[in-house]
């Protein structure tokens, strides 16, 4: 077995091919990734691409949100090409029905422009509905593993024109009792095949599938090299948020720490100006570096941050490659990135020559084993902080309050305003400082947050696989989901528009006591919420959505009749 482990030079990669040419891609895929805004292959990308699309097997060991997904989809896509007869050609088996939809989501966009079709199978929905799909024809197939052996055993899956296997999060699998489905589905499948495995973990079990089915794979692993040390200067924490709390999270968490300059870095270009508008709209001088901005609006970008006009800089890796600024405080890893030694790389922007900095990192549960990595990597432990609550937000914006009072106290001009009190003259002298504090208070954009974020744990990690296999039968098969006994923040999210905003003078406090009284949803329930000027949408649990348009059909807000519907983004 031929093992590789790639490793990411300390330096900056300035020299190393930057983008996805050069990896032997097709311009129809080149073209989807650029269309997704992914800039960069990640290191994991960069190392398998070329050798899949040269037909070898693989054993990768990678963690989720290391690009792994990309990495074996896109070889597998271009070997299908465009325009093939849609035969499954590629089977994907995954641990959990989660998982199936989100690789298959994936494989979808990547493989749009070369027609690829993609059906995800798994148990727990109805068969007839996936025998289907199958029957309309489709070239990948993203299955779990029991569902996979049912639609085998059924004739309903055929096998004979499959060339590429991969199997994903092989270590879940075997951890949740899927080794004989998994080596049925592969005794099942061409002699001939290509097959991947990928783990975030390479037991003697997994090495010995690796060994039974697979020719002479190539051994990738992803992040295993000598100790990295980070700046003892930088404060580091992180934040465990779900993904829809972020923009929320990281405003509060930005608000609590007041950095003079801070750095935000994300995934793609299309997140970047996302989250550039987002936090535009919340009162923020953010402004985008991507890859796609030419050399003149860079340089005016880094113009406004230099001179303090900005404050919050959202950008991705590549565009921030080289980036030198003093006033930076504090760097934000708006995802925890892929490569541990990104991590190094992207907090190294503060802590320079002496100055102390801040590093946080907002991270999702299924995270933890990348942040691990990074531990691993830095031979430190980084601190878990909880998010910072509406309560917390208020006391700090009270500080702020006061501090900024107490320094004009001593201000040469107040006499100026003399005219003001006198014209107040007859007004409680108390009343009018109060309204004057509640005046600077607002302007200073103090009273906009007020969603509650729940508290989440990071022992919630990989939780929809745990809660997966207590779904399973004795015999390791997918049980039918029954009726729904939902837990507060256990459903995927959904949204509700509501026909009025920030010209009605609506606030979120607004928005989730309608809400409240009205669906009888807690406050925890709801949220994110934005406010345009003329409707709101807001975030709620899912499969509560169709129940709060009904019981919001004749709602006011405001004062002003609204109407209320699903959002779809
Ligand atoms: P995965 O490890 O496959 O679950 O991917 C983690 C996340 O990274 C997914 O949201 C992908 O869309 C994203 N991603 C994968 N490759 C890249 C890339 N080269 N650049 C930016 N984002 C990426």
């Amino acid at each position: 077995m031929n093992v590789k482990t790639q490793e990411t030079p300390d330096e900056e990669p300035e020299s190393v091919e930057i983008g996805f040419d050069g990896l032997g891609l097709c311009p129809e895929l080149l073209e989807a990734l650029n269309d997704l805004g992914y800039e960069e292959p990640t290191p994991i990308q960069r190392a398998t691409m070329p050798l899949l699309i040269g037909g070898a097997d693989l054993l990768g060991q990678a963690a989720t949100g290391t690009g792994k997904t990309a990495a074996f989809a896109l070889p597998a896509l271009q070997a299908i090409g465009a325009n093939a007869a849609a035969v499954p050609s590629v089977l994907v088996v995954v641990p959990t029905r989660e998982l199936a939809v989100q690789v298959s989501e994936a494989m979808f966009k990547y493989g749009r422009k070369l027609g690829i079709k993609v059906c995800p199978v798994f148990g727990g929905q109805p068969i007839y509905r996936q025998l289907k799909s199958l029957k309309r024809g489709v070239h990948v197939v993203v299955a779990t593993p029991g569902r996979a052996v049912d639609l085998i055993n059924r004739g309903a899956l055929e096998l004979g024109a499959i060339r590429t296997v991969v199997l994903d999060e092989a270590d879940e699998m075997l951890d949740m009792g899927f080794a004989d489905d998994i080596e049925a589905i592969l005794k099942a499948t061409p002699d001939d095949r290509q097959t991947v495995l990928f783990s975030a973990t390479m037991p003697a079990r997994i090495t010995s599938i690796a060994k039974r089915y697979q020719r002479s794979p190539e051994r990738i692993e992803i992040g295993r090299r000598g100790p990295e040390t980070s700046n003892a200067l930088v404060r580091q924490s992180v934040y465990f948020v779900q993904r829809r709390h972020k923009p929320t999270a990281l405003g509060r968490v930005l608000d609590i720490e007041g950095p003079t300059a801070a750095i935000v870095f994300c995934r793609t270009r299309i997140e970047v100006d996302e989250l550039t508008a987002t936090m535009s709209g919340r009162g923020y001088r953010a402004e985008a570096l991507h890859g796609g901005l030419d050399q003149q609006q860079r340089d005016r970008v880094m113009g406004r941050l230099k001179s303090g006009s900005a404050e919050l800089l959202i950008a991705t890796d590549v565009a921030a490659r080289g980036l030198d600024v003093d006033s930076l405080t504090h760097v934000v890893n708006y995802d925890v990135p892929s490569a541990a030694e990104s991590y190094v790389h992207r907090i190294g922007r503060v802590g320079r020559a002496g100055r102390s900095g801040v590093a946080i990192t907002l991270a999702e549960p299924k995270e933890k084993r990348l942040l691990a990595n990074i531990e691993r990597l830095t031979k430190q432990k980084i601190p878990v902080e909880r998010v910072p609550s509406v309560a917390d937000l208020r006391s700090k914006q009270i500080d702020v309050t006061v501090a900024a009072i107490r320094e004009e106290l001593v201000a040469e001009d107040l006499p100026d305003f003399d005219g003001v009190l006198e014209a107040l003259g007859t007004e409680d002298q108390r009343v009018v400082t109060l309204a004057a504090i509640k005046l600077l208070h607002e302007a200073r954009g103090a009273s906009q947050d007020e969603v509650e974020i729940p508290e989440i744990s990071p022992q919630n990690d990989r939780g929809k696989g745990k809660r997966n296999k207590r779904d399973r039968n004795k015999n390791g098969r997918e049980k039918k989901k029954g009726g729904s006994t939902r837990r507060p923040g256990d459903s995927s999210p959904g949204f509700l528009y509501i026909s009025v905003g920030r010209n009605a003078g609506v606030r979120p406090a607004d928005l989730v006591g309608a809400i409240a009284n009205e669906a009888g949803l807690p406050g925890r329930d709801v949220g994110p919420i934005r406010i345009s000027d003329n409707f709101s949408v807001v975030g709620i649990p899912e499969d509560a959505v169709a129940d709060a348009c009904k019981a919001m059909s004749s709602t006011s807000v405001r004062g002003k009749k609204a109407k209320v519907r699903r959002y779809v983004e």
